[in-house]
């Protein structure tokens, strides 16, 4: 028996379920995960199954209580959940019956009516109060899509009987039993209806997508009672404590408390956030400002910028061009050359986001000749996250108004020791891979510990980050300058070769 205090965090991904416990040394005991699909009922639509979403939630939660039942249920002090954002569902308050799948938030159906709203003038108002951009992504043409096109549910909306919430606030309400309706600052600012500097509802905003305030949420700080579990699930109450966004609970789970501290997740795409304090900011590279938490009614922001491919990059390396059979072995592969024989890969599969902001153009290998192999582009692929993690981080730096000392990272690429060091390279500073590589949850984990008062401050947590590995520049400045300006040559010359059609706001397409 051990009777220590432990934390369930939930991580509800765009691809899975997970459950991770740990211990109030922020030490992972047990994993539980279940896949989850994607629907797409058309082109650019893509659906999940809300109802699946709970029980897989529901399940993997259960299985790990069992698993772990010699530490008694009794242990478990509190729950965080950490979520995909801007997933968007609106269900029965009687019922709990969703009226229409979840909208991904890589659907790309509200498209029109986001260009629609550009072309009237009305983003620098949305983005002065969001920090946001006019893209599908974000939840509110997501929720007027729903209203306007299933029969019935708009009155039934107005009348009070529907409720919205992204996938943490939906979990929370079937995880109380219906009773708490309520989200975090992090998740509504991802809405496009909450205002981030007045750190409430927007009734311009609810005005301007014909959105009724009867569906929403109540938003709570990121650290709060959000209620207890009901006892017909785990057989007793379990206080939920902590919510964040995915990106932002990674930033909580690598302790970015400071503002300039960077944290950068290399999945499928790449998303870096710098904390940049309490005074909000709007960048101007077309970066989006966002909450990087709230405690105790204090707000702290952050810059967010995403690279829209990361380790897709290296899985169509695998999968398109069959160069290997686990990405894994892309490590060795690109040591096996002493260098990319001048290959550049420029991997804009859905065009490039900042500071280019070109949706129109798509990927191009650059320098071949008779003499490349595999093992050189393989190489250029890595190296490529080097590149654009550079362009990235100089447009955050100036927004943010800090230079960040290190940058600390997650993600499963960051297994890769050759692509690591290559960021530390280029970005000519130290790259930071922490001990538990699961940010995500971990920052989850911290929030619900600090509701139930496990940790004292979030300061307090700063003594459980681990770092595993540290990786320091080594490269030439010479050698530095002479790499990044062959990738920001190749880089032109695709702008070029695209012709200058104007820019227009992306947001990231593949990532979580
Ligand atoms: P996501 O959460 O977006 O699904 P993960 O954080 O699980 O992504 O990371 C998976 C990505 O990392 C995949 O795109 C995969 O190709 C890449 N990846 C995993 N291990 C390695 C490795 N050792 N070298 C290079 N890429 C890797």
């Amino acid at each position: 028996m051990n009777d220590q205090p432990t934390i369930l965090a939930i991580d509800q991904g765009t691809t899975s379920t997970r459950t991770i416990l740990f211990s109030a040394e922020l030490k992972i005991l047990a994993v539980q995960q279940k896949e989850l699909k994607l629907h797409y009922p058309r082109k650019g639509w893509v659906e999940q199954n809300p109802e699946t979403i709970w029980q897989d939630t529901l399940e993997v939660c259960r299985a790990i209580l069992e698993r772990t039942a010699g530490r008694r249920a009794e242990a478990v002090t509190a729950i965080g959940i950490t979520n995909q954002r801007e997933t968007t569902i609106l269900w029965d308050r009687k019922t709990g019956k969703p009226v229409y799948p979840a909208i991904v938030w890589q659907d790309r159906r509200t498209g029109t009516v986001c260009e629609r709203l550009r072309a009237q003038g009305f983003e620098p108002m949305v983005t002065a109060r969001t920090g946001l951009l006019f893209d599908p992504y974000f939840s509110a043409t997501k929720i007027a899509w729903i209203l306007d096109n299933v029969e019935g549910v708009r009155a039934r909306a107005v009348r009070g009987e529907l409720a919205f919430g992204t996938i943490d606030c939906y979990l929370l309400w079937h995880l109380t039993g219906g009773r708490v309706h309520a989200t975090d600052v992090t998740n509504a600012a991802r809405t496009l209806l909450f205002n981030i500097v007045e750190q409430q509802w927007d009734a311009d905003l609810l005005a301007l997508f014909d959105i009724p305030a009867a569906i929403l949420p109540e938003v709570r700080d990121n650290a709060a009672g959000f209620g207890v579990t009901d006892p017909a699930l785990f057989g007793r109450e379990i206080p939920v404590g902590g919510m964040a966004g995915d990106q932002h609970a990674a930033l909580i789970g690598q302790r970015c408390f400071r503002p300039g501290m960077v944290k950068s997740t290399y999945g499928t795409g790449c998303f870096a956030l710098m904390n940049i304090g309490p005074d909000f900011r709007l960048s101007q590279h077309r970066l989006l400002t966002t909450p990087a938490y709230r405690l105790n009614g204090r707000m702290v922001y952050a810059v967010e910028g995403s690279i829209f491919v990361a380790g897709a990059a290296i899985q169509w390396l695998r999968d398109g061009l069959e160069f290997f059979q686990d990405a894994a072995a892309s490590e060795a592969l690109a040591r096996s050359v002493p260098d990319s024989n001048e290959v550049y890969f420029v991997p804009a599969f859905t065009g490039l986001g900042a500071p280019y902001w070109r949706p129109d153009v798509r990927g191009m290998i650059s320098g071949l000749s008779r003499d490349t192999t595999r093992a050189h582009i393989i190489r250029a692929a890595l190296e490529a996250q080097g590149y654009q993690t550079l362009d990235l981080m100089a447009a955050i730096e100036e927004d943010g108004g800090y230079q960040a000392d290190v940058v600390r990272v997650d993600g499963g690429l960051v297994a890769n020791g050759f692509m690591c060091q290559f960021l530390a390279d280029m970005l000519n500073r130290p790259v930071e891979v922490p001990k538990v590589t699961e940010a995500t949850a971990l920052g989850a984990a911290i929030l619900a510990g600090l509701a139930v008062g496990l940790f004292a401050g979030l300061e307090a947590t700063e003594r459980y980050w681990q770092r595993d590995i540290i990786y320091t520049p080594v490269m030439t400045e010479a050698e530095r300058k002479r790499l990044y300006a062959g990738w920001k040559t190749a880089v032109q010359s695709l702008l070029h070769a695209s012709g200058n059609a104007a820019a227009e706001p992306a947001v990231s397409d593949s990532r979580q």
